[in-house]
């Protein structure tokens, strides 16, 4: 991964962030979205499922992930009309998306960023210091695959 780049920020320390209402588009662009131990037990109890069956049912495990199967023509399995049905209880990935440590540590990648999701740019002001305080639940959450970077 590349080093943390806070030289990028130096003239325009913070950042904007507000999710809109009604948009759900970062949960239908093409990708995978991975699971902790922890989401995986939370689903499933929201669910009204064991574990074990949620995980037989909806998940894909590796070595050291845990992903989401995909729906054959779809992107994830709990993207409903009005929203996601799991949102109280969803990914640590979903949680905290856009502040992941690839968009907030670099600031190009942040305004690229833009093109996908129509709230960052809105909002309230963010430090860049807090964004990559929260951005670090991330790598904590999928060492993984941060850990490989
Ligand atoms: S793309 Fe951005 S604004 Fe839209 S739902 Fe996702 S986080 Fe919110
Ligand atoms: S779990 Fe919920 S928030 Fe995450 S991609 Fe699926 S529908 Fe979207």
């Amino acid at each position: 991964m590349a080093q943390i780049g806070f030289e990028a920020y130096t003239r325009d320390m913070h950042l904007r962030f507000a999710c809109q209402p009604g948009c759900t588009r970062c949960c239908e662009v093409y990708g995978f979205v991975y699971i902790t131990e922890d989401d995986l037990r939370r689903i499933a109890a929201y669910l009204g499922l064991t574990a074990k069956a949620f995980e037989k049912k909806y998940v894909v495990r590796y070595k050291r992930l845990l992903r989401l199967r995909k729906p054959r023509k779809a992107q994830c399995h709990f993207l409903i009309e009005g929203g996601c049905s799991v949102h109280p209880v969803k990914p640590v990935q979903c949680r905290l998306y856009p502040f992941w440590p690839e968009l907030v540590e670099q600031r190009a990648n942040w305004e690229a960023e833009r093109r996908m999701c129509p709230g960052i740019g809105k909002g309230e002001l963010i430090q860049i210091g807090e964004a990559c305080e929260i951005a670090a639940e991330m790598k904590t959450a999928y060492s993984g695959i941060y850990d490989k970077r």
